[in-house]
This record gives structure tokens, C-alpha cells and sequence, in this order.
């Protein structure tokens, strides 16, 4: 490997960030019906198509784009799920990528502590928009661990997606338990136990997405 194969293998480009969004939105495709399923136990079972119709919109707007800068396409899809998706998550993910772009000014290379200070302003973005935090049975707990997780790996960038993308998961499969006070899902109280939060879902997808495109990198 040469020295600047071995730095690229340590950033994300733009057009690997273009693949994270055309990944999304194949695996938001796949698992559609599984994420309206788990909103119509503890919400209003349109969690799946939303999503779905907003990835579609994003890849179809950065496909168009022909972006150079990392912020530029970050922000595009964040306007583009917040027009598109609708519903609780519409804002708040589209908050997340602009505030993920924005933290990401003028960076083309991005490694793993810049991806992690990125998603650090991406998550406060949506615990600000969303008035949350973590335990309220919401994506902040797929989102929060993802994040501290990356930060054990901050000089490699395949190992702290890989943790981020696992500890994803494992936090969506932590709120099945928890007891929803924000969202929807509130509105159940005590009854929202024993359900996967929605958006604890989408957000795992939206990581394992990152990570395939990660592990598929041949440089
Ligand atoms: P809606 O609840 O309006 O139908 P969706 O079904 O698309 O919207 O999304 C629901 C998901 O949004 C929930 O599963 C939860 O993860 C997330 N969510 C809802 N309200 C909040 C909030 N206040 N803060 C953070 N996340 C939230
Ligand atoms: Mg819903």
C-alpha cells in the first residue's frame, strides 16, 4: 500500500459519502415494512414509507448534484429529508445531516475524529430539534452509543464505523425495554414497553449502511 493509499483508506471522500446515501436507501428499501411495522405497535405505522420516500428523494438529489465538497451533499440531503420524509423524523434527520455538513466545512478528507466531531453536532442537532435525550426511547439511543463508540477508534476509520455500526444495534435492541417519552410512542406510556423504537431502527440501518461502504473500499 502506498502512503496516500493508506491515507485514503483512513478518510471518507464525497463519493464515498454519496455511496453511504445510495447504501441507505437500498437497505431503508429492504427493511421498509419492518420499520412501519414497528411504528404501527407504538405509533402511526408510517415510519417505513416516510423513510423510504425520503432516501429515494436524497439519492435522486445527490446523484443530480455532482457535489465536490462533503458539506455541500450533507446539507442537500438534510434539506431533501426535510422536505420529503414528514412526520417527527423528517425534521430531525434532516437536522442531523446539516448539522453533520455543517461541522464538516471545507473538509474533503474526512477521518475518523473529523466523522466523529461531525456526528457529535448531527446528534446535538437532533436532541436540540427533538427536546431529547438518551433513555426516551428514541433514535438518540441508536445515535449516542453509535457516536461513543466510533470515538475508541479515533486513527481507524474501518474499525470505528465497524464498533459504531454494533453498537447501533445494540442500542436500537436497548429501547425495546424503555418506557417512549418523546414522540408519538409517548402517548402510550407504560404500554410503549416491550417495542424496538422506529427511529432506534432507521438509525441502525442508516450506520450498517455506513459500514458496508466502508468494508467494501478497496482502497
Ligand atoms: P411520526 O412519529 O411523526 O409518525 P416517524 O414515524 O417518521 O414520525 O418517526 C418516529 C421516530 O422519530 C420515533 O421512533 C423516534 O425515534 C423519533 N422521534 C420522535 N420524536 C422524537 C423526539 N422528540 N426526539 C428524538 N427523536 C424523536
Ligand atoms: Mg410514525
Amino acid at each position: 500500500m502506498t502512503a496516500d493509499e493508506g491515507s485514503a483508506r483512513q478518510t471518507l471522500s464525497v463519493a464515498d459519502l454519496e455511496a453511504w446515501v445510495r447504501r441507505s436507501a437500498e437497505l431503508i428499501g429492504e427493511h421498509a415494512e419492518e420499520l412501519t411495522e414497528l411504528d404501527a405497535a407504538i405509533g402511526d405505522a408510517d415510519h417505513g414509507t416516510n423513510m423510504k420516500r425520503g432516501l429515494a428523494a436524497a439519492v435522486d438529489a445527490v446523484g443530480a448534484g455532482g457535489f465536490t465538497a462533503a458539506d455541500a451533499l450533507l446539507k442537500k440531503v438534510g434539506t431533501t429529508l426535510v422536505s420529503t420524509v414528514g412526520g417527527a423524523a423528517g425534521p430531525l434527520y434532516g437536522t442531523f445531516f446539516l448539522r453533520t455538513g455543517g461541522a464538516l466545512l471545507g473538509q474533503d478528507g474526512i477521518d475518523a475524529r473529523a466523522l466523529a466531531a461531525g456526528l457529535e453536532a448531527g446528534i446535538g442537532g437532533i436532541a436540540a430539534r427533538g427536546r431529547a435525550t438518551t433513555g426516551e426511547k428514541t433514535m438518540l439511543d441508536a445515535w449516542s452509543p453509535a457516536l461513543e463508540a466510533l470515538r475508541t477508534h479515533p486513527d481507524d476509520l474501518a474499525a470505528g464505523v465497524a464498533a459504531a455500526a454494533r453498537a447501533a444495534a445494540e442500542g436500537r435492541d436497548a429501547t425495546k425495554p424503555m418506557v417512549a417519552t418523546k414522540g408519538r410512542a409517548s402517548y402510550l406510556g407504560e404500554r410503549s414497553a416491550g417495542h424496538i423504537d422506529p427511529g432506534a431502527a432507521s438509525t441502525a440501518l442508516l450506520l450498517a449502511a455506513l459500514d458496508d461502504v466502508v468494508a467494501a473500499r478497496t482502497v
